[in-house]
């Protein structure tokens, strides 16, 4: 009995602090954006006592309400418009060079996943909206005024390659104030970069320029790396990804491990919350978000390892499918 009683306590131990880690690392991602609001650099925020004061003083309830459980907050999701791209890139780490039909999502799976998503969570940073390329989804106001309605919602971001102008009926929508166009710089192939920008002024939509900021490393082939269990939770630790996405009505960690199951290359159920299904528990959900451990997916990756060495962004292939993925 007295066992009985001591395996109980020590479970619950566990879960208790599994919830605290959580709420630990939810903390400390709200606390960063806070700051980053404010103008400051992330990697800047800790080395001056005044800053770290002065977001603690600003956000002190919201801080003390995620460490009781009572404000859940996400600095990034991203919804999966299209597999469709204007580009080819050789080392996409989103893994667009594996489809050799790529097809848009269609919008009703999108929004019904969100309004599930959403509902358990109290501020979501940024929704990132990404393809492919994401300008060349037909639905684009439809998901952008959905999701602007969201008070949960901060900021939507849209990632495009620089190739594509938006259509004059998608205007209205991407001048929304939630919203602003992230422009990748690959220099010349990012054909209508200048057009884009000089479009965003006169059209007063936000827009924000990825140039020197532009890095990219190699994350391999999709091959399994036969990772033992302590190189994967190793590996996962130093990733340290923020971008969850959710891809035809799928929640995952990262955009690889979605699209890696969406290929077929990865199927592994506890990789992923499927939103449109029936039955969605909290726990659920932010099991997947904030994870503490790694996914399946992570043997199909090198992101977190030295393998991941520095790459020139953008190199084009000359077809599409993975029959021109070069190996390693
Ligand atoms: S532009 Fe390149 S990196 Fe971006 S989604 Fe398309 S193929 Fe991937
Ligand atoms: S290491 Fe795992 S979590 Fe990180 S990007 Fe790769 S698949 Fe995603």
């Amino acid at each position: 009995m007295k066992y009985h009683y001591l395996s109980i306590k020590w479970e619950n131990d566990k879960r208790m602090k599994k919830i605290m880690s959580m709420r630990v690392r939810m903390c400390n991602l709200y606390f960063r954006d806070a700051a980053r609001n404010k103008g400051w650099e992330e990697q800047n925020i800790f080395l001056k006592s005044q800053n770290i004061l002065e977001t603690l003083t600003a956000h002190k309830t919201k801080i003390w309400a995620i460490i009781n459980g009572k404000y859940n907050y996400l600095r990034q999701v991203e919804l999966v418009l299209t597999t469709k791209c204007s580009l080819r890139c050789r080392d996409c780490a989103n893994l667009m060079q594996y489809y050799e039909k790529p097809y848009d999502i269609e919008p009703k799976k999108v929004t019904a996943a969100f309004k599930k998503f959403v509902r358990y969570f109290d501020e979501i940073n940024t929704v990132v909206l990404v393809g492919g390329e994401p300008l060349l989804s037909k639905n684009l106001t439809e998901i952008i005024l959905f999701l602007a309605d969201f008070h949960q919602v901060n900021h939507i971001h849209i990632f495009t390659n620089g190739t594509i102008i938006p259509h004059e009926k998608d205007i209205c929508a991407l001048k929304n104030a939630k919203v602003k166009i992230i422009i990748s710089d690959y220099g010349k192939l990012s054909r209508n970069r200048d057009n884009l920008i000089n479009w965003c002024k006169k059209n007063k939509v936000k827009y924000h320029l990825k140039s020197e900021d532009l890095e990219w490393g190699y994350l391999g082939d999709m091959q399994p790396r036969k990772r033992t269990p302590k190189m994967l939770q190793k590996q996962f630790r130093n990733c340290n990804n923020y971008c969850r996405s959710i891809l035809n009505g799928k929640l995952f960690y990262c955009p690889r491990a979605a699209h890696s199951d969406d290929l077929g290359y990865v199927k592994e159920s506890r990789d992923y919350v499927d939103l449109l299904s029936g039955k969605v528990s909290r726990s659920a959900i932010m099991n997947i978000v904030y994870s503490l451990t790694y996914f399946a997916a992570c043997d199909y990756c090198n992101y977190g390892t030295k393998e991941m060495v520095p790459i020139k962004p953008g190199v084009q292939m000359q077809r599409s499918g993975k029959e021109n993925i070069p190996k390693k």
